[in-house]
């Protein structure tokens, strides 16, 4: 069923021709016309699932019947959790709006960009803002922003954002919100927390839920490889290789090692970068780009790059270090075998992290069968879990109070 069914106006439909959007993805089939009717909506999906376009299409159709002049006026709000969200759902509604006789003005609000930028083109007049909650909070409390004419709230990845830890921020964001919206809600999962704050934001939503999501993640085939700790670097340049993979993420535990590596594989010659939230924005835009337009090959990444990437051609996904979750397994692999593609998906077992994976399967639902790789073969037993002391309750930072610290800076 092609998009023209939805009655978008033909300026969109031929911005989605030219993107190569024919067909509607199941999400985008259901959302784009309870948007258009108004209802508020509450939505289960994954990144990958095409969710961006079933909130930004309808909004912009209902932006191109509405002629009116004068100074724009914010009539959306697009929050997000992180930095590389924004500016990739800002980038979607300049796409469809390409052949708008009046393309709404769209200004992403994130941190480590020039607040006063972002001042100046929302004082300038825009239609349509996409932001994290930080920056825009930050923006609001200078008393800098006007949302008194918003008619669209859109939460997107919504338990991501509760992940990093910025429940405060949105209840405040909520707060400076005028009560008659139309809101949409989309998350990929609804723990009880979830459910609380969706019943903040929305009123009476329509549930919408994809009875085939798991496709998505069904057409990742997923490998899990023995290996010890130490030769995890040749075991993934060998496999790069033998197996001709030419755009692959590597998912790693921290910056340092992400950085480290990224350094030694281009000693070997191969196009490896890193990405991280400690790079500056202008950065982590380049390092996306090149991956992106496959000037580099290899990406290796913190869970930071796990949510919201749009990059179609990730031809593999490598858990390097395993994700501290199942969902954040998810998430993870989730970055390849997008958009109806075929993908793959290898996570290193080594003796210290057995245990943890065969946690993740279970929670996942998944079972794998462990390979060898011949050269590389799983030498020792694995290492049981030491007992340590209990922490001592008042002494640790909350894992909330770490995760604040680590994304003030960077995710906003
Ligand atoms: P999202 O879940 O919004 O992050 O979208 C995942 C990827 O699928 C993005 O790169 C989109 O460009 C692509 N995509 C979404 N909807 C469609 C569609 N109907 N046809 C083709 N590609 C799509």
């Amino acid at each position: 069923m092609p998009f023209s069914k939805f009655n978008l106006c033909p300026l969109i439909l031929k911005a989605l021709e030219q993107n190569d959007y024919s067909t509607p993805t199941p999400i985008q089939e259901k959302v784009i016309p309870l948007v258009l009717q108004k209802h508020d909506i509450m939505a289960k999906a994954q990144t990958g699932s095409g969710k961006t376009a079933s909130f930004v299409l309808p909004i912009l159709n209902i932006y191109s019947q509405n002629k009116a002049l004068g100074k724009a006026k914010i009539k959306a709000l697009i929050l997000t959790p992180t930095r590389e969200l924004t500016l990739q759902v800002a980038n979607s509604f300049d796409i469809f709006s390409e052949f708008l006789e009046k393309k709404p003005k769209v200004v992403s609000v994130i941190g480590g960009q020039s607040i006063g930028d972002q001042l100046l083109d929302i004082q300038k007049g825009c239609d349509i803002v996409v932001a994290t909650p930080g920056r825009l909070l930050d923006i609001i409390k200078k008393g800098q922003i006007n949302l008194s004419n918003l008619e669209f709230f859109v939460l997107d990845e919504a338990d991501k954002m509760l992940d990093l830890g910025f429940e405060d921020e949105l209840e405040l964001v909520l707060n400076s919100l005028p009560d008659i919206r139309q809101n949409l809600l989309f998350s990929a999962t609804y723990p009880p927390k979830m459910l609380e704050i969706a019943s903040k934001i929305t009123q009476n939503p329509t549930e919408v839920s994809i009875a085939f999501e798991e496709p998505t993640v069904q057409t990742i085939k997923q490998r899990a490889i023995e290996v010890n700790l130490e030769n995890r670097s040749a075991l993934l340049r060998d496999i790069i290789s033998n197996e001709k993979l030419e755009q692959v993420l590597v998912f790693m535990a921290n910056k340092r090692a992400s950085d480290n590596i990224a350094s030694k594989f281009r000693k070997y010659g191969l196009k490896a970068e890193s990405f991280h939230g400690d790079l500056i924005q202008e950065d982590r835009n380049i390092t996306l780009e090149n991956f992106k337009t496959k000037k580099t090959n290899i990406l290796f990444a913190t869970d930071i790059a796990a949510r919201g990437l749009h990059i179609d051609d990730i031809s593999c996904v490598v858990n390097y270090d395993l994700p501290r979750s199942a969902d954040d397994y998810i998430h993870r692999i989730g970055r390849t075998g997008r958009a109806g593609k075929s993908g793959l998906a290898i996570s290193f077992i080594t003796l210290e992290n057995k245990e943890h994976f065969k946690l993740i399967q279970k929670r996942s639902n998944i079972k794998l069968d462990f390979e060898q790789v011949e050269g590389f073969e799983l030498i020792g037993n694995p290492i049981e879990k030491q007992k340590g002391k209990e922490p001592i309750k008042g002494k640790r930072k909350s894992k909330k109070d770490k995760l604040r610290e680590q994304n003030e800076n960077k995710s906003n």
